[in-house]
């Protein structure tokens, strides 16, 4: 059994002897404190040391063994620049041999039977400390605040637990706080210290009852390679309540990733993958907690995939521009109004991606930006060709991402899109998503406000899914709200979706702005969504969106039905 002392003191020790017995005997009194590996002879010291240089602390070097003795072993040694730094011990009987070790670099000796473990100890440790320049490593080893170690002798002291302790099956840990530097902001960097070095304590703790080792890296960034355990929900909670009992008044919220031991898989990219599961619950209060699984891994693989051929996907013309047709629901019968421009990716290998796929993905490095130029570029162009095909300008509204309206040169572009093409400002209208206004609502609203006074028509997207307040809403440049799928699913079941629709249909009317209902798949959604007075609905019901070619027929239906103009 594994102890935890031995984890946090993992440095590698070579037993050199050719007897079974003195080899058991140094295992016994050292393998508390030390990693041991073994040679049996002159020649296999050789080659472990050649193997191992780089890693081992001290050799504990038997002299007189067949084949090759001690003495050859450390001429050997001393001679070589790449081994010569790694301290040596001599094990002997002879007294007399000492003199001669020594004046051949042996570092210290010990002498024959093994008796007193303490002194051993006591040499092997100082012997290491020397060697090591003790003093300057520990600095540099620790976190002072924390007391647990910094990243790099982590992960160095984490390779060798893998290498070594093949048997123990350590899970990586990456725990994390919730809005740091916010914490900071509000309550000062004395208090965000205090939390820092109590959540230090708090896995110190744990380590103890445990076997595993921790750092901090960055700032709140906390790795923990631990033996498995039961229930990582209980850790956190022990983490989270720790944190709660210091600071009662202040809401801290932690959130964790675990990556469980994988054979043959590095610690190093086992945490890589740990950090990445702590990442997908950023922001979830209610779930903080993430086990990174298979499902996991191949998402990751389809974005890394799906990132490197993006641009590729641009060139070669893989990306398609669908249209879903919006209808003018308080006519009778319903008529086509408008029309939303969703992208597709039809994928050589993969076949069809759907935006949900990856716009997310392109939105977290800016290259979103690139697919949704194209968009916007298809879109003004196909107003245009079914302008001139049928004389009649049907709008068409395209998506703005939420990094599309931190983008400086996005009202430039859009401006010079609409002039560029002939249209007119109100042929584009936008659609921003709710959650965009209420991320940083001071920036978003002056980009929109202006776009708004140049003549764009802006329809807030997925209405109902972020968290814009009524007094908000009043500011807000809106012409029109595009209510969220999820309250039409239920509106013929669920008296309260009702309520809750009429609800928003006169909160618009106050606000004097249109709805749009999304996602109206029945009849009956229809039904009580015209009774309830919403101007569009665009769904199933109706169409799914359609490629151009197809989109035709609609626009031909509603001419034949002698629509005059959109
Ligand atoms: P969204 O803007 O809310 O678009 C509506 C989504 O609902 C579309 O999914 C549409 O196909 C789907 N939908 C329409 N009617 C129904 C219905 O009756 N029932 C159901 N269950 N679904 C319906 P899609 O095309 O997969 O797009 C998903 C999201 O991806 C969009 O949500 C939008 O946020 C984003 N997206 C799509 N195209 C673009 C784009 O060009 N640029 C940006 N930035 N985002 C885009
Ligand atoms: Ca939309
Ligand atoms: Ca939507």
């Amino acid at each position: 059994m594994i102890k935890s002392k031995q984890i946090h003191n993992p440095r590698l020790v070579l037993v050199v002897d050719d007897h079974e017995i003195n080899r058991d005997a140094l295992e016994v009194i050292l393998e508390e404190d030390y990693n041991i590996i073994f040679a049996e002879n002159g020649m296999e010291c050789m080659e472990k040391l050649q193997e191992y240089k780089d890693e081992l602390s001290i050799v504990l070097l038997d002299l007189n063994m067949p084949e090759m003795t001690g003495y050859e072993v450390l001429e050997k040694v001393k001679k070589d620049e790449a081994l010569k730094h790694i301290p040596i011990i001599v094990l002997t009987a002879d007294k007399s041999a000492e003199l001669k070790a020594l004046e051949m670099g042996a570092a210290d000796f010990i002498t024959k039977p093994f008796d007193i473990p303490g002194i051993i100890l006591a040499r092997v440790g100082r012997i290491i400390e020397l060697s090591e320049g003790r003093k300057l490593i520990s600095a540099a080893e620790k976190d002072p605040l924390t007391k647990l170690y910094t990243g790099s002798f982590f992960f160095e002291y984490a390779e060798r637990l893998f290498r070594y302790h093949k048997k123990l099956s350590l899970d990586a840990v990456v725990l994390n706080i919730e809005q740091f530097h916010i914490v900071n902001a509000l309550n000062g960097r004395d208090f965000g210290d205090d939390i820092l070095s109590l959540i230090g304590g708090e896995i110190n703790r744990f380590l103890a009852e445990s076997v595993g080792i921790a750092c901090r890296t960055g700032a709140d960034n906390f790795n923990i390679y631990c033996v498995g355990q039961q229930d990582y929900r209980e850790l956190l909670r022990r983490f989270q309540s720790a944190v709660n009992d210091i600071a009662p008044n202040v809401r801290i919220h932690l959130r964790m990733g675990v990556r469980t031991c994988q054979e043959g898989v590095e610690p190093v990219i086992l945490f890589d993958q740990a950090r990445a599961a702590c990442n997908v619950v950023r922001g979830d209060y209610q779930n903080p907690l993430m086990i990174y699984d298979d499902n996991m891994y191949k998402r990751e693989l389809l974005s890394q995939r799906l990132l490197n051929d993006l641009r590729a996907a641009v060139l070669n013309k893989q990306f398609k521009v669908y249209y879903q047709p919006k209808y003018d629901i308080q006519s009778d019968p319903p008529r086509l109004a408008s029309a939303e421009a969703l992208i597709r990716w039809k994928h050589p290998e993969l076949g069809m991606i759907s935006p949900g796929d990856f716009i997310p993905l392109f939105e977290g490095n800016g290259l979103i930006g690139i697919v949704d130029s194209f968009v916007w570029q298809e879109a003004a162009h196909q107003i245009s060709e079914w302008r001139q095909k049928y004389g009649y300008t049907l709008p068409i509204s395209v998506n703005l991402s939420r990094t599309d309206v931190y983008d400086l040169t996005l009202v430039d572009r859009l401006i010079s899109l609409v002039e560029n093409s002939g249209l007119d400002y109100k042929d584009i209208k936008l659609e921003v998503t709710e959650s965009a206004y209420t991320d940083n609502a001071r920036v978003v609203l002056d980009v929109i406000h202006r776009l708004q006074k140049k003549g764009f028509d802006i329809e807030m997207d997925d209405f109902g899914s972020g968290y814009s307040s009524l007094n908000m809403l009043s500011e807000m440049p809106i012409d029109v709200l595009k209510m969220d799928m999820k309250f039409i699913r239920n509106i013929e079941t669920s008296e309260t979706d009702r309520r809750l629709v009429n609800l928003i249909l006169d909160i618009a009317r106050y606000l004097n702005v249109k709805v749009v209902a999304e996602g109206v798949e029945t009849e009956g959604q229809l039904g009580i969504l015209k009774d309830g007075r919403c101007h569009l609905a665009q769904g199933y019901y109706f169409s799914k969106p359609l490629p151009p070619e197809e989109f035709e027929k609609l626009i031909e239906k509603e001419l034949q039905a002698g629509g005059e103009e959109f």
